[in-house]
């Protein structure tokens, strides 16, 4: 390998940047954000780096007589947009014995500029060995994407919690097995939660080697396309010893799993209940109390029609930590992907969400309200449900020629949308196949999906 990945302390660096452009200011930029001491030689220089120099974050020389400025000892970076200046300003740099950077020649240049991600105090620097700056930029999006905003607390905590630990424990061995345990246990997660009391509670029982319990995270996995995860998702998701989903779970979502993890299917079609809830809610508490970090993946939101309540309800009671991750419900997700607002200034100003199964096996709606002119009304689990629906809704005045959307398998690839009348309801449903899961929206805003599918 030729660059070696170095922190230098910043404090007593001076950088000395030959240039008044865009490459001297992205460099600059960079500089600043670090307690660096910087001096720019330049005739001229871009607005934004003539306001640096006005409200003397950085110093600035106009003189054209370079070399008088090298100081031994000093970072030099020659950025200007001549080549064969730079190059000169570089055998300056050299001959004093200073680190140089040429920009965009690195076979020249001694040091080079990473890519940076930024959770002060933990930062994280990203070359390809000037290789393909492209994929570097990339490479930090994507990593700063992932990282949770929340480090720099959680470094906070760590650094606090280390003086504790070094002062009790004496044990170097003993203080390795403290932070193997401390880190695959609850605290990082509620810190990064916010949960900083919780996680002190957590961390202290680890340091007095009392019995662990695991955590549960409770994730919408949202309604198919697994773009649609979030990011706190996607994290969640990967650190999870054994993960319970269920059937609205997309085999796509399950592949961001740690491939070592147990997989438990759960069922949860509406006639297959592959384990019964109450022994979903227990399987939970035992595997966390094994000490494990346990995934409850449920499709689309967990607090809108998923039982999500129920299954955290036994985890409260019994003191074990866990975390709700909302999810894109059905209802966003098909409407989205459907191109039918839920909400049009013209067409609807409520939605109303309702189930169209209800415990009993009945659909007992509350039809009057249903029927309110201006609202979208969203069914979810309706379709076997849907024709009687549909005549309740006429019968209570809502008019048979209302728009109704069915939305079959919404964002996955082989998402349908059939529209219709409420009248016309039962021969769209006679004649195609359509299976679950199935989405129904029911309002006017139903008019729009003809104009704006994408
Ligand atoms: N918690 C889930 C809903 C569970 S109830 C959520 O927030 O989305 C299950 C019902 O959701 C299904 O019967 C169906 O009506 C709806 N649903 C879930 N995913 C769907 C999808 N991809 N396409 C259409 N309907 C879906």
């Amino acid at each position: 390998m030729n660059w070696l990945p170095l922190y230098h302390r910043s404090n007593n660096v001076k950088f000395i940047i030959f240039g008044g452009g865009q490459v001297a200011q992205r460099k600059v930029q960079t500089l600043l954000k670090f307690d660096v001491d910087v001096t720019l030689i330049s005739p001229k220089l871009m607005p934004v780096l003539q306001n640096l120099a006005s409200e003397a974050k950085i110093k600035h020389l106009a003189s054209e007589a370079l070399q008088e400025h090298v100081i031994a000892g000093s970072c030099v970076v020659a950025a200007t947009n001549n080549s064969a200046v730079n190059k000169s300003i570089s055998q300056w740099a050299k001959a004093l014995a200073c680190p140089v950077s040429i920009a965009d020649d690195p076979l020249n240049s001694d040091f080079i500029f990473p890519a940076i991600v930024d959770r002060n105090p933990v930062t994280i620097a990203i070359s390809s060995s000037s290789e393909s700056p492209a994929l570097t930029r990339y490479l930090r999006n994507q990593l700063d994407a992932a990282l949770p905003t929340r480090i720099p607390q959680l470094a906070n905590f760590v650094s606090r919690l280390r003086k504790s630990i070094r002062s009790s424990v004496e044990n170097t061995e003993q203080r390795q097995r403290i932070w193997r345990k401390l880190m695959s246990s609850a605290m990082p997660n509620l810190v990064l939660a916010g949960k900083e009391d919780q996680a002190l509670v957590i961390s202290d029982s680890v340091i007095a080697d009392k019995e662990q319990l695991g955590q549960v995270f409770l994730v919408g996995a949202g309604p198919g396309d697994p773009e649609l995860l979030t990011l706190k998702a996607v994290r969640l998701i990967q650190q999870a010893d054994v993960v319970f989903y269920d059937r609205l779970v997309s085999p796509a979502i399950l592949e961001y799993c740690n491939p070592k993890a147990e997989m438990r299917y759960v069922g949860k079609a509406m006639s297959d209940h592959a384990v019964p809830q109450e022994g979903i809610n227990q399987l939970l508490v035992d595997h966390a109390k094994l000490g494990k970090t346990v995934l409850r993946l449920k499709g689309g939101d967990p607090f809108i029609f998923g039982r999500g309540g129920e299954e955290i309800e036994q985890l409260a009671e019994d003191g074990i930590p866990f975390q709700v991750v909302p999810g894109i419900t059905a209802a966003s997700g098909c409407s989205s992907y459907a191109g039918i607002p839920l909400t049009h200034r013209d067409y609807a100003q409520s939605v109303r969400f309702v189930t169209g199964h209800l415990k009993d096996g009945t659909t007992n709606l509350p039809w009057d309200e249903l029927i309110h002119p201006q609202q979208t009304l969203v069914i979810y689990m309706g379709l076997t449900g849907i024709v009687h629906i549909s005549q309740q809704l006429i019968a209570h005045g809502m008019s048979s020629d209302t728009s109704i959307a069915l939305i079959e398998k919404g964002t996955q690839p082989e998402q349908k949308v059939y529209t219709s009348t409420l009248a016309g309801i039962e021969s769209v449903i006679s004649t195609n196949k359509i299976s679950a899961p199935t989405l129904t929206i029911i309002g006017d805003v139903v008019k729009l999906h003809k104009k704006l599918i994408w």
